[in-house]
């Protein structure tokens, strides 16, 4: 696994549960949806890398708000 890749646990704001994302530091703040591993729904993330290249924030948001 490239060392800009990074495993976060994550909240989904559907059902709950947590489950794994895998960051790309190497692409900076980015906002991407992706489909939650338990229950299938998307889930929108708003990902903040900061200047260092490290995770500064991850938000997990539903789609539909
Ligand atoms: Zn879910």
């Amino acid at each position: 696994m490239s060392e800009y890749l990074e495993p976060r646990d994550v909240a989904c704001p559907y059902c709950g549960e947590t489950f794994t994302i895998v960051i790309d530091r190497s692409a900076g703040s980015q906002r991407y949806i992706e489909d939650c591993a338990v229950c299938c729904r998307p889930v929108l993330f708003d990902i903040e890398i900061d200047a260092d290249g490290d995770i500064a924030g991850v938000a997990a948001r539903r789609d539909d708000e």
